[in-house]
C-alpha cells in the first residue's frame, strides 16, 4: 500500500519532485487504472494528501480540496506554508520529518480552525516509498473526529458521573434484569456489582418477591412520558426498608424501541426521619410528651369525620386542674411542671390504647375517646377524676392530692363539629368548677342555655350601670347580746329588666370575668356613702354605726382608689371610722406585693378592714398577725354547721379564741337561729348579721324598720 499514489507527471507543477523511480509495471502505468484509483480515493470521506520530502503538495483528493477550499491545479506544488498558517505548517513539517526519520506511520491530532469552527482532526501520516523502498514523500489521511471525540468525552463524563454519583444508579434491560449498578447503589443497598439481584423490580417489593415487572404506575409513566418519578420503598440486601426518591427513565434506541430503563435512587430515609422529628416536635407537648393542641385538633377533626361516616358516637373530656396556679405561685414552676407530668401519666395510663390524651397548654388536658357510648364515657371520666385525686409525691410531700374539674361532651348529641364539641366541653368543665371543683360535669342543653344566659348577662351588665339598674340592699349588723343594730352591710342588687331582681351571686362572677366589678364597686361606694351622709344629715345614722362595704382586691390596688375615698369622705363630711371594708378571704391567698402597703394606708386613714368569709379560703393564720386588718367575719357555713357538726363548733371556737388573742374585731354572718346566736355568744363573738334579725332589705324597708325616725328640726 505504500506506493499506491501515482502522480501524474503532466499535472505536476512548480518544483514538485517526481518519485525517484516511477512505477512502470502494468497495470499501474495504465491510465485507466490510475483513473480508477483516483476515483476510489475521491470517494473517501477522509482528506487525503501527498507531499514530497520538501513539503510540496503532490496530491489531494476531492475531500481534501474541499477542506482547503482550492482547486487541485492551484494546490499542487504549493508548499505547506503556502497552504496552512505558518505555525501549523511548521508543525506539519516537523511531523513529516518525524515520519521520514522513523520510516514508520504515525498518528497525530490537530485542531484546525475552519471558518471560526474549531475542528479536531486525526491525521495518519506514513512514508511513501519507491520501488527501491526509499522514501520519496509523505501520505496524509486526515479525518474530522470532532463529533467522535465529543462522543468519547460524553461517554467518559457519563461514566464518571455514574461511578461517582452520590445517588444510586442502576441500568436494567427491557425485561427488567439489572445490567449495571454504580458504587453508590452498592453502598445504599449492600448489593455488590457481583451479587446484584436479578431484577430491579424485586427490590421495590416489601417481601422481595422475584419478577421483572415494575409496578403498574411506573410502567404507565414510562410508556406515556418515558419516565416516572416518585417515592418508593427499597429493600436492602439486609432486608431493611428505605424510603427513596426514584426516577426511572426509559432507554430507547434510535428507532424508538424500548431497550430497558435507568433508575436513579436517592435515599430519603434520613431526610424523612428528620422531617418526622420536626413534625413530632411541632405536634408534641415538650413537657409531657403528649400530643399538643395542633395534633389534637387534627385527631378531633378525624374523629368527627370518621364518626359521621360510620354513624358512631365518641366522647371528649376537657380537664382543667384546680388550683394549679397556686401550686406554681407557691411551690415554683419546677414543681408545677412535675405535677403536670404526673397528671399526664395518670391520664395516659387510665385510658385505652385507641384514645388520645393531649395537653392543650397550661393545666388544660383533653381526652378523646372514640367509639364509646355515654354510659361508658361517664364511667371512665368519673374514674379518671378519682384517679387524678389519688395521693402523689410532690415536692417531697407524699400525699399531695391533685384536683381536676372535668367536662364531658358526646358526639353527636352535644355538638356535631370539632369546634362546637371543644367549646361545650370547655363550658362543661367551667360548670364543674363552679359546682365546687374536683368533679365531672357532663354537658347538657340546660347548661348551654345557662351559659348563653351568662353571656347575654355580660352584654347587659355594661348597659346596666348607665341605665341605673343597680340598687343597694341593706342588711343590719347587730350586737348578739341584745340584738341592737350597730350598722349595716351594703349588698348590690340588679333590677334586671327581663329576669327581675338578681342577687349578687347571680352576676358578680360574670362582672369580675369581664372587668366590670371595679365599676360596680365604685358605684356602690359613691351611692352608699351619699346615702349615709343623707341619713346622717337627717340624724338617722347614729355616730357609732358602721357601713360595711364589699370591695374586691383589684379595687384597692387601683392607684386612685384611696384618693377617691378620701375626697368623697371629706366632701360628704363623713368620718372614716364610719366605714368598714370587707374583703373576701380569697384575696389573701395570693396577696399582690403592694397589697399590704395599700391596706396600711387605709388603716392609717382610719377605715376598718374586715376579712370576710373567714375560714373558707386559703388564708394562712400567720396573715392575721401580719395584715393590717381590724377584724374577721366568720363564714356563714360554719355558723350554719355549728348546731349539727362538732367539727364546725370546734372551728368556730378556735377562730374566736385566736381572734381574741390577736385583739381583732370579731363577728359572724348567716345567723339564722336563736341557738346559733347563743352558741356564738358563749364563744365570745359579740357581733353578727343574719336572717335571725333580718336579711338584706331594700332602702325603704331598711329605713322604716331599722333607722331611727328623722329628727324634726
Ligand atoms: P358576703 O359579703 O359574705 O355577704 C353575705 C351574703 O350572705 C349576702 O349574700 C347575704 O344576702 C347573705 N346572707 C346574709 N345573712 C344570711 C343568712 O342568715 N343566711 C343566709 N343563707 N345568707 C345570708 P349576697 O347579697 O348574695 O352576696 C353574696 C356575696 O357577694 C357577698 O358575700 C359578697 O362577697 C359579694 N358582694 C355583694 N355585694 C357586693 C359588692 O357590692 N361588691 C363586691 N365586690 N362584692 C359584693
Ligand atoms: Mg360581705
Ligand atoms: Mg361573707
Amino acid at each position: 500500500m505504500s506506493d499506491w499514489l501515482i502522480p501524474e507527471p503532466s499535472r505536476q507543477r512548480g518544483n514538485a519532485k517526481l518519485p525517484p523511480t516511477s512505477p512502470t509495471c502494468d497495470p499501474e502505468s495504465d491510465p485507466g487504472y490510475q483513473r480508477l484509483t483516483r476515483s476510489l480515493l475521491d470517494c473517501s470521506n477522509d482528506n487525503i494528501f501527498a507531499f514530497d520530502l520538501e513539503g510540496r503538495c503532490l496530491y489531494a483528493n476531492r475531500q481534501a480540496l474541499e477542506l482547503t477550499g482550492r482547486p487541485l491545479v492551484q494546490l499542487l506544488g504549493l508548499k505547506l506554508d503556502q497552504i496552512l498558517p505558518l505555525q501549523d505548517a511548521l508543525l506539519y513539517c516537523q511531523e513529516n520529518q518525524q515520519v521520514i526519520n522513523s520510516g514508520q506511520p504515525a498518528v497525530f491530532h490537530h485542531t484546525l480552525d475552519l471558518a471560526g469552527r474549531p475542528r479536531e482532526m486525526r491525521v495518519l501520516k506514513y512514508p511513501l516509498r519507491g520501488a527501491d523502498n526509499g522514501i520519496w514523500g509523505i501520505g496524509c489521511v486526515s479525518r474530522d473526529v470532532t463529533a467522535e471525540r465529543a462522543a468519547e468525552r460524553d461517554q467518559l463524563m457519563s461514566e464518571t458521573v455514574f461511578l461517582h454519583s452520590n445517588d444510586a444508579i442502576v441500568v436494567a434491560d427491557a425485561s427488567g434484569h439489572l445490567l449495571r449498578a454504580n458504587p453508590a447503589f452498592e453502598r445504599l443497598t449492600g448489593y455488590g456489582a457481583l451479587a446484584l439481584p436479578g431484577c430491579f423490580a424485586q427490590l421495590l417489593r416489601p417481601d422481595g418477591s422475584p419478577g421483572g415487572e415494575l409496578e403498574a404506575p411506573i410502567l404507565e409513566g414510562l410508556r406515556l412520558q418515558g419516565r416516572w418519578t416518585g417515592e418508593a420503598q427499597l429493600r436492602t440486601a439486609a432486608g431493611a426498608q428505605l424510603v427513596v426518591r426514584l426516577s426511572v427513565t426509559a432507554l430507547v434506541d434510535a428507532a424508538g424501541n424500548a431497550q430497558g430503563y435507568m433508575a436513579v435512587i436517592s435515599d430519603l430515609t434520613e431526610a424523612r426521619r428528620a422531617s418526622d422529628e420536626i413534625l413530632r416536635l411541632a405536634t408534641t407537648d415538650s413537657l409531657t410528651g403528649l400530643p399538643n393542641r395542633t395534633l389534637f385538633q387534627d385527631r378531633l377533626n378525624q374523629a368527627v369525620s370518621q364518626a359521621r361516616r360510620e354513624q358512631q358516637s365518641f366522647a371528649l373530656l376537657f380537664a382543667d386542674l384546680d388550683h394549679f396556679k397556686e401550686v406554681n405561685d407557691t411551690l415554683g414552676h419546677a414543681i408545677g411542671d412535675e405535677l403536670l407530668m404526673v397528671i399526664a401519666h395518670r391520664l395516659h395510663d387510665a385510658v385505652r390504647e385507641m384514645d388520645t390524651v393531649a395537653r392543650l397548654g397550661g393545666d388544660e388536658f383533653v381526652v378523646l375517646l372514640p367509639n364509646i357510648n355515654r354510659d361508658n364515657a361517664l364511667e371512665l371520666a368519673d374514674r379518671l377524676v378519682h384517679q387524678l385525686h389519688e395521693p402523689m409525691v410532690l415536692d417531697g410531700t407524699p400525699d399531695y392530692r391533685a384536683q381536676a374539674s372535668v367536662g364531658l361532651v358526646m358526639f353527636p348529641d352535644d355538638g356535631d363539629s370539632a369546634e362546637a364539641l371543644l367549646r361545650h366541653a370547655d363550658q362543661a368543665m367551667y360548670a364543674a368548677k363552679r359546682a365546687g371543683r374536683n368533679q365531672l360535669q357532663a354537658y347538657t342543653a340546660e347548661l348551654g342555655h345557662a351559659l348563653r344566659e351568662t353571656y347575654s348577662l355580660h352584654q347587659e351588665l355594661r348597659a346596666a350601670l348607665e341605665h341605673g339598674q343597680f340598687e343597694v340592699h341593706w342588711q343590719p349588723k347587730f350586737r348578739l347580746r341584745d340584738m341592737a343594730v350597730v350598722g349595716a352591710e351594703a349588698l348590690v342588687r340588679w333590677q334586671h329588666p327581663r329576669l327581675g331582681l338578681l342577687g349578687s351571686n347571680d352576676f358578680l362572677q360574670v362582672a369580675a370575668q369581664h372587668q366590670l366589678l371595679g365599676a360596680i364597686d365604685t358605684w356602690m361606694l359613691q351611692t352608699t356613702l351619699r346615702q349615709i351622709a343623707a341619713w346622717a344629715g337627717q340624724g338617722r345614722w347614729p355616730g357609732h354605726w358602721r357601713l360595711a362595704l364589699n370591695q374586691s382586691a383589684s379595687d384597692l390596688q387601683r392607684p386612685d382608689w384611696l384618693d377617691q375615698l378620701r375626697n368623697l369622705l371629706s366632701e360628704l363630711g363623713l368620718e372614716p371610722s364610719w366605714l368598714e371594708i370587707e374583703l373576701t378571704e380569697a384575696v389573701w391567698a395570693r396577696p399582690a406585693p403592694d397589697l399590704l402597703e395599700r391596706l396600711q394606708q387605709f388603716r392609717d386613714l382610719g377605715v376598718a378592714m374586715l376579712i370576710d368569709d373567714f375560714g373558707t379560703g386559703y388564708s394562712s393564720l400567720s396573715y392575721l398577725r401580719q395584715l393590717p386588718v381590724s377584724g374577721v367575719k366568720i363564714d356563714q357555713c360554719f355558723v350554719r354547721g355549728m348546731e349539727e357538726h362538732e367539727g364546725d363548733r370546734v372551728l368556730v371556737e378556735i377562730i374566736c379564741e385566736l381572734v381574741h388573742r390577736l385583739r381583732l374585731d370579731l363577728m359572724a354572718e348567716g345567723i339564722e337561729t336563736e341557738q346559733q346566736r347563743q352558741y356564738l355568744l358563749q364563744l365570745g363573738c359579740p357581733l353578727g348579721q343574719g336572717f335571725l334579725l333580718s336579711g338584706p332589705l331594700p332602702l325603704a324597708e331598711f329605713e322604716s324598720r331599722f333607722l331611727p325616725p328623722p329628727c324634726v328640726a
